[in-house]
């Protein structure tokens, strides 16, 4: 019997209805050896299964007429023809159903506060506590790996507690989200799972910028929602009147609520994460190396872990005893390691991202004041992090004479004496620089 004969006869027996949605996805492929099984392929589960239940029977009746045996029945899936669509349909569930899990490690208690995040912290609480009442929207910001998610997630954790049904999701992953029900046409299934939640959580949402589609979308998620008097919380690595372009309605809107930013730790926040994330992943450091690693390390709190996953490392596999000229070691290691890896064409693109200027502007001969402005960056960034010399720098940014390299270094370290916001700009960059944030 062939397939297309079991189904001609199947056709007949079984209700039309059924035929046309089921039934005749149905594969016949051979009887079993043993001549007592009838293995069909079904095009998933849901189609197995519910075939299975509801027409085993009729199928076995249908064997026996061909041929005289009652076969048992089984339904495989058939792997192998899924389409493209199906696998990559697949492929974002998994991908989002694996990223909205939230991290339980991430929650407010493992959070070290200290001033440089402690508005950032209290609103937090704040809304974790009583969503949509105090600061809707809460929009977070600051550099790279200074706690924007863990302060997300812990939102998040808390609600959970108490009940409310919790969206996270970072903006890539609510634009592939939206694309691909667009494709599939399954608007309405992203609609509800995005404007029926009590907290929406939104990570990195800078990756907006310049995508025109998905910020419509957002906006019309974000009203209803905001109307709902449902609480969103946002995170980005800077203000949303600096995230290019971003269409006004989105912008004011974001800053309605409360923006908060986390700045770089000082001295003793720094010396609280690195005791607490010792004692977390149980490494015993003396005070003397906590407080070098401390004043060592000024660029991010992820910089900071690492630190303490190599002296982990060099203690256990190595079996080194852990003493301050290991750690010392291990930290020159470190910063040699991230001046190799920093190339000057990623210092010119990271800086002319994140102020709004196109990279060739810096290279060439423009003295507007901005420009002027991201080049003495560029270069007390280059000097800082690569192991270019002033020549170097000078030929790379096509400037005959290197004596305005040391000329601009020298302002550079100036404003970094009186000029608070230059020094959060350079600070900021050398954060995403040394994380590889690009
Ligand atoms: P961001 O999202 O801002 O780039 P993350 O939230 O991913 O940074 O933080 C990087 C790492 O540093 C995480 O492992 C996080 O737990 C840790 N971290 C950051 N800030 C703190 C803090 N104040 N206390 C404890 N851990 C922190
Ligand atoms: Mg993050």
């Amino acid at each position: 019997m062939t397939s297309k004969d079991f189904l001609s006869v199947i056709e007949k027996e079984a209700s039309p209805q059924d035929y046309q949605r089921y039934l005749k996805q149905l594969i016949y492929k051979k009887i079993s050896s043993d001549e007592n099984i009838a293995i069909f392929e079904a095009p998933n589960k849901f189609i197995a299964s519910w075939i299975k239940s509801k027409y085993s029977k009729l199928i076995q009746d249908c064997f026996e007429k061909f041929n005289g045996t009652k076969p048992k029945i089984e339904i495989k899936i058939s792997g192998e023809k899924k389409t493209k669509k199906e696998i990559i349909q697949e492929q974002v569930k998994n991908q989002t159903s694996e990223s909205t899990i939230l991290n339980p490690s991430y929650t407010f208690e493992s959070f070290v506060v200290g001033p440089s995040n402690q508005m950032a912290f209290n609103a937090a609480m704040a809304v974790s506590k009583k969503p949509g009442i105090q600061y809707n929207p809460l929009f977070i910001y600051g550099g790279t790996g200074l706690g924007k998610t863990h302060l997300l997630q812990a939102i998040g954790n808390e609600a959970v507690e108490h009940n409310k049904t919790v969206i996270y999701v970072t903006i890539e992953q609510f634009m592939n989200d939206f694309t691909f029900s667009i494709k599939n046409k399954n608007m309405e299934h992203f609609r509800s799972k995005y404007r029926e939640c009590d907290l929406l959580l939104i990570d990195d949402v800078q990756f907006l910028s310049g995508k025109e589609q998905t910020q419509e979308e957002f906006f019309h998620t974000f009203n209803e929602l905001h109307n709902a008097k449902k609480q969103v919380v946002m995170t980005s690595d800077r203000l949303p009147s600096q995230i290019a372009n971003l269409v006004d309605r989105l912008k004011s809107r974001f800053e309605w609520g409360l923006t908060a930013d986390i700045q770089i730790p000082g001295l003793e926040t720094k010396i609280a994460i690195i005791e607490k994330k010792s004692e977390l992943n149980g490494i015993n450091l003396s005070r003397e190396i906590i407080n070098y690693i401390a004043s060592n390390l000024d660029s991010s709190i992820r910089e900071l872990e690492g630190v303490l996953i190599r002296i982990n490392a060099s203690a256990s596999l190595l079996n080194q005893e852990i003493n301050l000229e290991m750690v010392q070691n291990l930290l020159k290691e470190q910063i040699k390691e991230t001046k190799e890896n920093v190339k000057l064409p990623d210092v010119i693109n990271i800086v002319a991202n994140q102020l709004n200027i196109k990279p060739s502007d810096i290279k060439s001969k423009k003295r507007t004041a901005t420009v002027a402005n991201a080049r003495r960056v560029v270069i007390y960034l280059a000097r800082e992090l690569t192991h270019n010399s002033m020549p170097d720098i000078a030929k790379f940014l096509g400037m005959k004479d290197h004596s305005s390299i040391s000329h601009n270094i020298k302002k550079a370290n100036e404003l970094m004496e009186s000029d608070e916001n230059f020094k959060i700009i350079i600070e900021n960059l050398k954060n995403k620089i040394i994380n590889k944030d690009y």
